[in-house]
Formats: structure tokens, sequence, C-alpha cells
């Protein structure tokens, strides 16, 4: 199967009943004040070319941004943050982002994130983790032709997506590498697979409006990334 049937498969999925009942009950109160909107209120699927090289990594789409939308990252202020970094280096086709149907392509970047659907307070529990794990191998195994590097945002989602992977087959160096912006990791696949794995704050507003993160910080660990991934 190719990544559109994987698509198609998980935005059904009803694995986790308290994300189930989560992203529902956020689609049913919120619809009242997006009356304009179609609130999505089901799992997210990566979004992005399925020959990309690069992949960014979040941690699990937020309740009133991706789980409203249903588009990775798109509908919040950290997705326009992220969107507006991507465009500035010449990865996205537009500067921002308003809907899943806005036209917006991305160029050798694909999004995803290890959990799928929005948890409550963005914490996942391990369990919900590990029933979406296969979600993300499945997502590796049809782009491990072409990814090369992956951009991991927030320390969270450094240690779930590390833990992820580890248990998809990935070999993490020990100790395990700390979560630091800028920082880097190369993870290996005994069939000879290897990523290069950055860290980058959150595109969180916590992180932008404190300037914690800023513009020239994000778009430097993402040109570094799509280097190794020869974009
Ligand atoms: Fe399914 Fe993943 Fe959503 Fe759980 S978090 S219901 S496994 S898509």
């Amino acid at each position: 199967r190719d990544l559109a049937d994987l698509d198609a498969a998980l935005i059904d999925c009803r694995a986790c009943p308290r994300l189930v009942a989560w992203r529902e009950k956020v689609a049913r109160e919120k619809r009242a004040a997006f009356a304009d909107w179609d609130y999505w209120g089901r799992p997210v699927p990566g979004f992005g070319p399925g020959d990309s090289r690069m992949l960014i990594l979040g941690l699990a789409p937020a309740a009133h941004g991706a789980n409203r939308t249903g588009r990775m990252f798109t509908g919040d202020q950290s997705g326009d943050v992220l969107f507006r970094a991507l465009y500035d280096v010449g990865l996205a086709s537009q500067p921002t982002v308003v809907s899943a149907d806005d036209g917006m392509e991305l160029f050798g970047v694909r999004m995803t994130a290890p959990v799928h659907c929005a948890p409550p307070q963005n914490k996942p529990t391990t369990t919900e983790r590990d029933r979406c794990a296969h979600w993300l191998r499945a997502e590796l195994d049809l782009l491990a032709p072409t990814v090369r590097s992956v951009m991991v945002l927030g320390g969270f989602g450094w240690q779930v997506g590390l833990r992820t992977f580890e248990e998809l087959g990935w070999q993490i160096d020990r100790p395990r590498p700390k979560f630091g912006h800028g920082a880097r990791t190369v993870i290996r696949r005994d069939d000879g697979a290897e990523l290069t794995v950055f860290a980058s704050y959150h595109v969180s507003q916590h992180n932008t409006f404190t300037g914690r993160l800023t513009p020239a910080m994000l778009r430097a660990v993402i040109v570094e990334a799509a280097r190794y991934a020869g974009l």
C-alpha cells in the first residue's frame, strides 16, 4: 500500500478510547466557536509528499489546531511559525496556512507525529504512544527509500520520538542523546538505513512569544536538517 492508503486507514482509527472521547468532545464543544468550520475531530495523518527526504516530527495534533483542520500543524499559531520558516527557506509554497485546502505544498518535507490524535494537555500516555507507534512504523517504512533526516520539535517529542524509533528497530546511542535546540544524533537500522535526527525547541507560543525560539533559530535547524537530507 502507499501513503494515501495508509492515511485513509489511519483516519478511521479508534484504538485509544481516551483520545477518541477527547478529540470528539473538543470537536463537539468547539464547533460553535468555529461555526464556519467542519471540525475534523479525528486522527490527523502526515502531510507532505511520499518521496520526502526530510521528516518533521511533532508530538501530537493540537486540540484546536490540527484536530480542527485535519492537517498537521495547520490552524494554530505554532503551525503558522513553522510553515513561515519552511517558506522562508524554500521548502513550502506559501508563507501562511489557513486550512487543509489552502493549496499549501511542501517540497521534499513531510510532517507527522508519533501520536496522531489530540491528547488532553498535549500529553499522550505511554500506552497511547505504544498503540499509535505502528502507524509511524508503516509511514517510515514507506518513506525509507528517500528520507534522510528528521527534525524533532520539543523535548517531549524528542523523548517519545526516540523511544518510538528504538522500538521500531533503530539503534540509538547510549547514553541516550539529550534534547537541546540544535542537538543531533544519528540512528541506524540493521538493514543499513541511517537517519540524522535534529532537535529544535518546539514552535509553541510559549517559546516563540518569549523569544526562547526565534525565527532565525528555527530556520537554522531546518536548513541544517534539509542540508543533511540533500534538499
Ligand atoms: Fe489510533 Fe493513534 Fe489515534 Fe490511538 S492515537 S486512536 S492509535 S490514531
